[in-house]
């Protein structure tokens, strides 16, 4: 089955002009926005040559919003009337990443040619992500353009350096901070992934996650000292001995795994279509069968990083030149990616009283989880609404994010920040395409986000717009 499949109320808004819309992702693409960590290297011409690009396609945006570009991010407010009601924010990132040397050739058509072709619009950005911030433009423009008034404010705020530093997302929610705004909800690309249910024990249902944190990270460096000597009298040991004890001594004192919020919704959300007999018992009372469910969730690969702290040992330096020769100082690096709750300086605690003293630990970066939006928030609501609505069949749960996004920066600002993207394109086309090659989306899945995006600025901002 396809992902099309389940696209339904494709006749919503008839008036959208999904040509126009799609020759607007054509021309956006055109423009080779990548980022680079040194930042010398970025073109910014790019950037301002797509700013004048959209105020140009987007006339009604460009007369009736405010447009601020914020070092070479963009900040669009479109003021709404009532200013009782707390802003929502729309996001995505300007920029794309390179495409990979060496694969120039495998793409069918250029990374930035733009091209309509075979009902797929082509091109580096077209998944990630630009093909989201100019659905964003479209259905902010549909509405302006009929003479709508917005009760409720909307910004739209495209960062320029997602794929590298985030320099500008933070930029951004600093000018929004010293304004004293506070925001109502919070959309950003993310999560969407669609798959069966049948590692929580309900085959044949489908589940479509909408991201509500991130996940920690973490960089763990082990070092272990050695003036080296022969090998025929290791009395003392040997440095890669004492790292192989400590990264063993690492694994053995993993966090134990927690059920988080997100969690305990998934299942009560999936109880009632959970045929597998145990787990229909447990998902209906997950606070008291939680050592199930963890044992459950711990023994599945789809599942198990949902509820724990993961620790992949994944360096190792220099070693010996030859096997009768004792190695010198040696690190290991081992990465981590931390639930909410296991903090980066409780671990690093935790692991040098597991490891000992014959080596030392040190992070060489870390960043704990991102706060766990609020799943009674009133934007998380319309979100789950809106899209039950424009897809069918799919069971819409709260999890964490697969990557890490500029979304996580907003969190001060607001309780519900929500991480998905409603282009639900076939996963092997974005699976060759997002940071790959023949990056592209097909012109139906960029027309179904659209119609979603529409959908909740008119249920969320405009008039008759609740809370
Ligand atoms: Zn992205």
């Amino acid at each position: 089955m396809t992902n099309a499949e389940l696209f339904i109320r494709e006749t919503d808004y008839p008036d959208l002009n999904i040509p126009s819309a799609a020759a607007h992702l054509q021309g956006a693409l055109r423009f080779p926005t990548v980022s680079h960590v040194d930042t010398s290297r970025t073109d910014y011409g790019q950037f301002d040559a797509l700013h004048a690009y959209l105020r140009e396609s987007y006339p009604h945006l460009s007369a009736r919003a405010a447009w601020e570009e914020i070092g070479h991010s963009l900040l669009i407010t479109i003021p709404g009337s009532d200013a009782s009601l707390r802003p929502a924010l729309l996001m995505a990132h300007q920029d794309v990443v390179p495409v990979v040397p060496g694969t120039e050739g495998e793409w069918k058509h250029g990374p930035f040619s733009g091209d309509l072709a075979d009902g797929y619009i082509w091109g580096r950005g077209a998944m990630d992500i630009k093909q989201m911030l100019i659905a964003i433009m479209e259905s902010a423009e549909y509405w302006l353009s009929r003479g709508t008034e917005f009760r409720r404010t909307l910004y739209l705020a495209f960062g320029e350096d997602e794929e590298t530093c985030s320099v500008g997302a933070r930029a951004l929610v600093e000018t929004l901070a010293g304004r004293g705004v506070t925001l109502e909800y919070v959309l950003d690309e993310g999560a969407g992934d669609v798959s069966d249910a049948a590692d929580y024990g309900a085959p044949g249902t489908l589940v479509c996650t909408i991201g509500m944190y991130e996940k920690g990270y973490g960089d763990l460096r082990v070092r272990a000292s050695s003036h080296g000597g022969h090998s025929s009298n290791p009395f003392r040991g040997t440095s890669l001995g004492d790292l192989a004890e400590a990264i063993a001594a690492i694994l053995r004192a993993a966090p134990p795994p927690r059920l988080s919020e997100a969690v305990i919704r998934a299942l009560r959300l999936l109880a009632p279509r959970i045929t597998e007999a145990s787990m229909s018992v447990w998902a209906k009372d997950p606070e008291r069968y939680g050592v199930e469910l963890l044992d459950w969730f711990c023994r599945h690969e789809s599942l198990y990083h949902q509820v724990r702290t993961t620790i992949a040992p994944t360096m190792i330096t220099p070693g010996a030149p030859a096997a009768n020769v004792m190695p010198h100082d040696m690190e290991a690096v081992v990465n981590l990616r931390m639930i909410p709750g296991d903090e980066p300086e409780g671990l690093l605690e935790r692991f040098r009283a597991a490891a000992g003293n014959r080596v030392k630990l040190d992070w060489l970066q870390q960043i704990g989880a991102s706060a766990p939006s609020d799943l009674d928030a009133w934007g998380y609501r319309c979100l789950k609404e809106t899209l039950e609505r424009y897809f069918d069949r799919l069971v819409f749960i709260p999890a964490q994010n697969k990557g890490a996004t500029d979304a996580r920066w907003y969190e001060r600002l607001c309780r519900c920040v929500m991480r998905f993207g409603p282009f639900l394109e076939e996963e092997d086309i974005s699976r060759e395409g997002v940071h790959g090659v023949n990056e592209r989306i097909s012109v139906r899945t960029y027309a179904q986000g659209i119609r979603v995006l529409t959908h909740l600025i008119e249920k969320t901002c405009l008039n008759g717009a609740a809370e």
